[in-house]
């Protein structure tokens, strides 16, 4: 069956700015619906990396934070520590990047709480049954876990690993802590470098498996037979020692272990989730980035629904039947139908979508009601 995604496009006029849009999205996807006095509302969204000037404007999320609040609930913005090391992989810097990139409460009217807590390992494990699941449990950020209600804002744009990034990419691989983030890597194998590593022993002692052991010269090696990618050691490492082979993660089971993420998640909100994309400053790549490239199509509009495929789904669309524009990373691609492909030509982005669809998180199909007629 379909599912209904509402878009607003990205006119303005006098009395009706975008901020508005945004608020009459809330109304028209049902938002107000499922939020009940005192409930825990978990805006979840990315602050951007330093650097990055592509992610969420700070006013739009600011208008989400009051309609949450005049239905009675108690929003909070969030977001689960990376796994790689950036400005993001510990509450500290974390916390600190949010509020540099405007994320403050003078601004946004709520607190950030980071979900899986100061050094990402505060996270509840859901257990994950039915058909086609490849996972067993996913490991969520506690705070996300916790919360009455999720309301996804995502900035829909490029991806390396998963050729686009929206409402399942947020709030799967996003909500997933550290070792969630590594569960859905786990066709990779961290790598140790020896040069950093200063035999502090950290590592050796959280591996579960028994991975890790010295070297001759007494430097942390892994066994990549014995690993099965569980992240521990990446998220203990201080001396940024263990690092991540991302190209690998470009196969297909990365991108079905995210959308089981995003199902876990979803499965612990009974229904009250909403997602909203914002698709605006449609960048090559993630805001994980600290810089961001030229848009690849003009500012195309903003979705709510509640269904995170059907959202993911209609904002591809959307890029893929917008005129590409010069100057940027398409090339001399700026015909194509598939923008994502000519970015990052070994993705197929479309599992997440299919696999989403398969294991019952949402469907692909999607009936789009403009509110601007
Ligand atoms: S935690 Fe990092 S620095 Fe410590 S032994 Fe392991 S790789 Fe080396
Ligand atoms: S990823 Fe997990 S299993 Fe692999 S070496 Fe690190 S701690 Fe051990």
């Amino acid at each position: 069956m379909a599912s209904r995604v509402y878009f607003a496009d990205m006119r303005t006029r006098y009395g009706r700015n975008l901020m508005d849009k945004v608020g009459q999205l809330f109304e028209m996807a049902g938002f107000g619906e499922f939020i009940s006095k005192g409930d825990m509302v978990a805006i979840k969204l990315h602050v951007g990396e330093p650097g990055n000037l592509a992610y969420l404007s700070p006013p739009l999320v600011r208008r989400v934070v009051d309609r949450i609040k005049a239905f009675g609930g108690k929003p909070f913005l969030t977001d689960a520590n990376t796994l790689y090391t950036g400005r993001r992989s510990n509450a500290i810097d974390h916390t600190i990047a949010a509020i540099e990139n405007g994320f403050s409460y003078a601004t946004v009217g709520a607190p950030f709480i980071v979900a899986d807590g100061l050094n990402g390992q505060e996270s509840v494990t859901v257990p994950l049954e039915g058909e086609g699941l490849q996972l067993k449990e996913a490991r969520i950020g506690a705070a996300l876990a916790h919360a009455d209600v999720l309301i996804a804002m995502s900035h829909f744009k490029g991806h390396e690993a998963t050729g686009f990034g929206g409402a399942l990419k947020n709030i799967g691989m996003g909500g997933g802590s550290r070792a969630g983030k590594q569960v859905q890597h786990s066709e990779l194998k961290p790598l140790v470098d020896p040069v950093r590593c200063t035999t502090c022993g950290r590592c050796l002692k959280v591996c579960p498996v028994k991975a890790i052991a010295y070297t001759e010269t007494m430097k942390a090696l892994i066994d990549p037979a014995a690993c099965y990618g569980c992240g521990e050691c990446v998220v203990v490492c201080r001396d940024r020692a263990i690092a991540v082979n991302w190209r690998e993660g470009r196969k297909g089971s990365l991108q079905e272990r995210m959308t089981e993420y995003a199902f876990a998640l979803v499965q612990t909100k009974a229904g009250k989730c909403g997602f909203v994309n914002f698709v605006m400053n449609v960048t090559p790549d993630c805001d994980c980035a600290d810089w961001s490239d030229l848009p690849i199509v003009p500012n195309l509009g903003i979705l709510a629904s509640r269904d995170p495929v059907a959202i993911d789904q209609a904002s591809v669309d959307l890029v893929n039947r917008a005129p590409g524009l010069a100057g940027t990373a398409l090339a001399g691609f700026t015909e194509t139908e598939d923008k994502f492909r000519v970015l990052h030509s070994d993705v197929d982005w479309s599992i997440q979508l299919a696999h989403g669809e398969r294991i019952g998180l949402g469907s692909r199909e999607y009936e789009l009601v403009a509110i601007d007629k």
